[in-house]
């Protein structure tokens, strides 16, 4: 309707005269108009998976080959879980917004993360629980709080969807799994994470922040279809190679 602009609508204009929307991750105001969740030159360091990528895990091949196929380590052993999803590549400044996110307090980057991996998720999923990867007691004391549910929360948020924050719970603290095997990486993480509640028959999205072997995710959709789950899909903001 026309008119003179409700009361809201002028403290919203008065707001955003003084507090230009900015950048989430370098405060860089955006230009007028912008919609993007980051600003142009963030966007511009966001690298997407590239189309030949593992069509399970999504992990990228080296030169131009066909999208649609599995991997070498997929194809000796199959993922327990169905597929990834993953934003984009955990280099440049997708490296540096998980980073900010995870180690030096930006927890406000959540909303923004969470966006992405939401455009990122193929709306057509029917998805019954997003469950988040958990930290184990110690390091959520160290840090204050768990990345992946807040990126969870987020998720569940925009497509209206339950969290279950406590359902995966990691009873071992577990080394740094650098310097690892992908085979070892997964022997470390047996019994590692317990499930606490019903999972029967449904179809549960696993959000963590970063992705490198997947021996993380596996462990816990392993555990998750252990205790009836009808499948898991992974959603996770940066695929390491
Ligand atoms: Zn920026
Ligand atoms: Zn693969």
């Amino acid at each position: 309707m026309g008119g003179f602009p409700s009361i809201k609508q002028l403290f919203l204009l008065l707001f955003k005269q003084f507090f230009p929307p900015a950048c989430p991750l370098c405060s860089h105001t955006f230009p007028s108009g912008y919609t993007d969740v980051f600003c142009p030159s963030c966007q511009s360091g966001f690298k997407p998976l590239p189309e030949a990528s593992c069509s399970l895990c999504s992990l990228p091949f080296a030169g131009k080959s066909n999208s649609s196929h599995l991997c070498g380590r997929c194809i000796k052993q199959l993922p327990a879980y169905r597929q990834v999803y993953a934003v984009g590549l955990y280099e440049q400044s997708l490296r540096h917004a998980i980073h900010q996110f995870k180690y030096n307090n930006k927890i406000g980057l959540d909303r923004s993360l969470g966006i992405l991996l939401e455009q990122t998720v193929v709306s057509h999923l029917n998805i019954d629980l997003v469950v988040p990867v958990p930290l184990h007691r110690k390091r959520l004391q160290q840090r204050s709080y768990n990345q992946a549910l807040l990126l969870a929360r987020e998720f569940a948020r925009i497509r209206n969807l339950p969290v279950a924050r406590d359902l995966l719970l990691k009873v071992c603290e577990t080394e740094s799994q650098q310097g690892l095997s992908a085979k070892e990486r997964v022997k470390n993480l047996l019994g590692v994470f317990k499930l606490q509640g019903v999972v029967s028959a449904r179809t549960i999205l696993l959000v963590d922040d970063v992705m490198t072997t997947g021996a993380t995710v596996e462990a816990c959709s392993q555990v998750l279809l252990a205790g009836g789950a009808e499948a898991v899909y992974i959603a996770v903001i940066g695929r390491a190679i």
